[in-house]
């Protein structure tokens, strides 16, 4: 499900909480997300909305706060406090839609040039992923393969590289490497022999998903009921309705009969998605994997394993875990690089806005490293970091940690998200990730497209079509630690490409604006797993990739290494699709396990 959580829609819910706990210590008041000051203002430019400090920015949105509080007040007097009923497809006090009843909101009084509205699973959001900014993009006629080599590819078409846009332009792969990235290639080594394809289309280095809970991702939207907003992640996490709508998978998440299936049907949405390198593969348990789109956290095929993290809260760090860590990174020999923490995901509550301090070792309790900080020499990689203060910034800053944002799993759970204006103010290393399609969009594509909205809608200046793609890519690539091997269109980097059937005035604008139909070629060292049909002889890794219908466009697809594939590299797509119906359906389990829940399988791409 695609969702944007407008902030009209997290005033709605937080006028509706009547207990919520912001938590704020009488420092952060006036600051985003905390309470309003004494006198009910706001720092600048924060505004003060029922008693939190909100970002709204200058256009129209202010007029739909108003339009809803109205609504609100509506539920205490005209309405008799009835319960909306989301699904009747009429729009009631407390929903900001239902179905296509948006009241008076569109596209553009929403401030986007035009497009679509949709509505979220829980009536709470208005989505505007189909709205357009007015930058305009259209799909371009399909790829030509110019000649048929005896080696190689030759791809032309708009090129995207960090130091700028080449177009027209050249990519050279020979073997799993890129070796000319230019005007023209024509006189490098191979070329001659290469298979030559003019994409008509933007080729870009692949998107890299720098944080995600990869085996989560067959499973749809999750919208608690009524809906609501949590304060940070630990409460969302203990929320019965959460523990029984994951419960198909984590009754059994660490056996591979349900772990590789989830594992695999993410990276197959991954390649459908221009995605090549994915973080959040749970470490170990690898049997299984090692054979489709790059797993950050090992399994990348570049090199040692370098990254390690944690997934509980960095306060239960104690004085042996952090020594522990600190010999990691300090080692001689194959030194841990990146470690990934949750930190700060959340706003209130539960010590979150402790989190930072703690991890840097100012933590006041005993046993808690005090004095050593874990954000040492840049191997920090800080996932959601939402309410991290202007000196905590600077901290990040100066040792070099990097910063995951996730706006959309951000505002569907919390209603605010991390202060990226001032992140990329301070030019600190940052990417952009779903997190997982529990709550984030499902694939990157649409999470640029949130933070391109998000951008919007906010009026940040900094965050740009072509910031937002460089912090799917080569920034991505940093903070994961790969950025010598990938994220790049650069000679001597591995062949991860992508190729987006769009264009436009702006081309960052025209790859944001692509869908799944639009992802032309997916290359991973240097061979197709994902692409038109049409490509498949040229371009294709093996002999057994399928064809499937992508949303009227004729696609291949790899999944299968080979029919005789061991640890489970022969199964082909229908086979993983079945496990994970099944799973879902209670088919071939116990009679405590029949869930009835097959058709909540998230497709592959979603046509719109
Ligand atoms: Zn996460």
């Amino acid at each position: 499900m695609h969702k944007y959580l407008f902030l009209l829609t997290a005033l709605s819910v937080l006028a509706l909480a009547t207990a919520c706990d912001h938590g704020s210590s009488s420092k952060n008041q006036g600051k985003l997300g905390y309470d309003c000051l004494p006198d009910g203002t706001c720092d600048d430019p924060w505004t003060c909305v029922q008693g939190i400090c909100r970002n709204v920015s200058t256009n129209n949105v202010n007029n739909d706060i108003v339009d809803v509080i109205d609504v609100i007040d509506d539920v205490d007097g005209d309405a008799n406090n009835q319960t909306p009923v989301c699904g009747n497809g009429v729009m009631e006090a407390g929903e900001a839609c239902d179905g296509t009843d948006f009241g008076t909101a569109t596209c553009v009084s929403l401030g986007f040039e035009g497009g679509t509205l949709s509505c979220s699973a829980g009536c709470l959001q208005i989505l505007t992923y189909q709205c357009s900014t007015g930058q305009g993009s259209t799909a371009t006629p399909p790829a030509e393969i110019v000649s048929t080599g005896t080696g190689g590819l030759l791809l032309r078409g708009t090129v995207l590289t960090p130091a700028g846009v080449l177009n027209p332009g050249e990519v050279l792969v020979i073997n799993e490497y890129i070796t000319c990235v230019a005007a023209s290639c024509a006189t490098e080594a191979g070329a001659s022999t290469a298979t030559v394809i003019e994409t008509h289309g933007i080729i870009s280095a692949g998107l890299i998903d720098a944080h995600n809970h990869q085996s989560y991702n067959f499973f749809p939207e999750w919208a608690p009921d009524p809906p609501q907003l949590f304060g940070n992640r630990y409460e969302w996490a203990d929320n019965t309705q959460y523990e029984e709508f994951i419960l198909p998978y984590s009754k059994h998440r660490s056996s591979n009969t349900h772990f590789c299936p989830g594992s695999k049907w993410a990276e197959l949405r991954c390649m459908a998605h221009g995605t090549t390198t994915m973080q959040g593969q749970p470490s170990a348990s690898g049997s299984c994997i090692n054979w489709g789109v790059r797993n950050a956290d090992g399994y990348h095929n570049c090199g040692y394993d370098h990254m390690t993290g944690t997934i509980a809260s960095v306060r239960d760090i104690d004085d042996a875990m952090a020594a522990t860590y600190m010999g990691y990174f300090t080692q001689a020999v194959e030194p841990i690089t990146r470690f990934h923490v949750h930190m700060a995901e959340g706003i209130s509550g539960n010590y979150i806005t402790d989190e930072f301090d703690s991890f840097a070792g100012r933590d006041p309790r005993a046993n808690r490293h005090a004095g050593t900080s874990l954000l040492y020499n840049g191997t920090s990689v800080l996932i959601h970091s939402v309410p991290l203060t202007e000196s905590q910034l600077q901290e990040v800053l100066s040792t070099n940690s990097k910063i995951v944002w996730s706006p959309s799993s951000n505002m569907v759970l919390y209603g605010v998200t991390a202060p990226i204006q001032r992140i990329l103010q301070l030019g600190i290393t940052v990417s952009l990730a779903p997190d997982w399609t529990l709550s984030g969009e499902d694939d990157m594509l649409a999470e640029m497209r949130f933070a391109r909205n998000y951008g919007v809608t906010q009026g940040i200046p900094e965050l740009t079509s072509q910031k937002i793609w460089e912090m799917s890519t080569w920034m991505a690539a940093e903070v994961v630690g790969l950025q010598v091997h990938v994220g790049r269109l650069e000679a001597g980097y591995k062949a991860d490409i992508a190729v987006f059937g769009r264009t436009g005035t702006n081309p960052y604008d025209a790859l944001i604006d692509s869908t799944a139909t639009d992802v032309r070629l997916v290359l991973i060292n240097g061979v197709g797993f994902y692409g038109d049909t049409y490509l498949q002889a040229a371009t294709a890794r093996n002999d057994y990739c399928e064809n499937l219908d992508g949303c009227g466009v004729n696609k291949y697809l790899c999944t299968q290494d080979s029919p005789d594939g061991i640890n489970r590299t022969n199964e082909t797509y229908a086979d993983i699709h079945t496990q994970l119906y099944n799973i879902l359906e209670g088919i071939g389990y116990p009679a405590d396990e029949q869930y009835g829940r097959g058709d909540e399988l998230l497709p592959l791409f979603t046509c719109q």
